[in-house]
């Protein structure tokens, strides 16, 4: 790919190759110009798009134990949500009656009871009644399979303004300390990044240029640390910046800010990390038409890119939609011969992704 192919390149395109390099190369220390081998230091799931009501990263890690993360899969691919986080975890060995057995959620004990048969329904708890009571049983101990949650911030162009812009997200995201740590990936430009751009970032965050052509081409050396992040505390007690003061020429207005108890913490990472075990990063698919006949995947490298045949370059998510004024459907004839990855049909480009999907999901 020339470099004038990557300046065209959405930020959507960048937040792939990053997606991709974060699940063969991470963490980027024991990475460099070992891709082969990198990925095996530190398991690793990756997902896009995931985050908090407020806050939705591009890129997510969740540095996992393998052993645990192999009996995770007992749980099978679907996410535990956050009302099956409230029941599943805490299920015990023997049978209880669920009111002894589970801590108070905070909320009607009627949605737990729903909560229960949803599990015994997708059998992955034992439930059964006894003098009309609920009770329940564990299948399999839930494993403590999440060591680190990462998130990563895609800017491939970042210029002061980006920069700028930039700065109030990862100041939230170091006050809430929800992640580990939090990184800003930008596109390598042969040039080290600017000291003024760095000072506009928080010193928390860790700063990683990516080579696209090096990334498409299986080159050595894929990224560079500019900056290193320094670890946050997600056990502590964190702060949402609710709204940021402003100085005016009439005197400067507060800022507003809410506590966040580790609790809360403690599930909404672990609701992250079942989000990215179900979804991994290939599942932009589902937000894109692979049913138009325009649509392609392209491989670079190990990477399979989206790519649109009309407007020739790889699409963005957002104008690849139902109101693409270009969208045509596939032609019915399609689905029913064997296609190769490029201009296959939307069907087979589905259940290639999530065929890699699930290989990367079991480790
Ligand atoms: S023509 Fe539009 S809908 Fe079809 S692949 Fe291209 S961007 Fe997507």
């Amino acid at each position: 790919m020339s470099d004038a192919d990557a300046e065209a390149d959405p930020e959507f395109v960048f937040e792939l190759r990053t997606c991709r390099w974060a699940e063969r190369e991470w963490p980027p220390e024991a990475g460099e110009g070992d891709a082969e081998d990198a990925g095996d230091d530190c398991p690793a799931i990756v997902a896009r798009q995931l985050g908090t009501k407020r806050r939705r990263w591009d890129t997510i890690v969740v540095e996992v134990d393998p052993a645990a993360l192999r009996q995770r899969t007992n749980f099978g691919p679907r996410r535990l949500d956050s009302d099956l986080l409230d029941v599943i975890p805490h299920a015990p060995p023997d049978w209880e009656w669920y009111r002894d057995a589970l801590p108070d959620p905070g909320y009607p004990w009627r949605y737990v009871r729903e909560s229960i048969h949803r599990a015994a329904d997708r059998g992955i708890l034992d439930v059964r009644k006894r003098n009309n009571r609920i009770e329940i049983r564990r299948k399999w101990a839930y494993p403590d399979w999440v060591e680190r949650i990462v998130a990563i911030e895609n800017k491939p162009d970042l210029d002061a303004s980006a920069a700028r812009h930039l700065a109030p997200q990862l100041e939230y995201d170091v006050a809430l300390s929800l992640a580990d740590e939090v990184w800003v990936a930008t596109r390598a430009t042969g040039e080290s990044v600017e000291p003024a751009l760095l000072e506009s970032v928080p010193v928390e965050a860790g700063i990683l240029t990516l080579d696209p052509d090096a990334l498409a081409t299986g080159g050595a050396r894929t990224a560079d640390v500019e900056w290193f992040p320094r670890s946050l505390d997600p056990d502590a007690p964190g702060t949402r910046v609710l709204e940021r003061g402003e100085v005016t020429e009439y005197g400067s207005t507060a800022s507003q800010f809410e506590y966040a108890d580790p609790e809360w913490k403690a599930h909404k990472r672990l609701e992250i990390a079942e989000r990215a075990y179900e979804k991994g990063w290939r599942a932009y698919a589902e937000t894109m038409r692979p049913d138009c006949r325009y649509f392609q995947l392209r491989r670079e490298g190990r990477t399979l890119l989206p790519y649109c045949a009309a407007k020739e370059c790889h699409q963005t998510s957002s104008e690849c939609s139902g109101s693409c004024p270009e969208f045509s459907p596939e032609p019915p004839q399609w689905r029913t011969r064997g296609w190769p990855i490029e201009g296959g049909p939307g069907k087979g480009i589905r259940n290639l992704l999530e065929d890699r999907r699930e290989r990367n999901r079991s480790g």
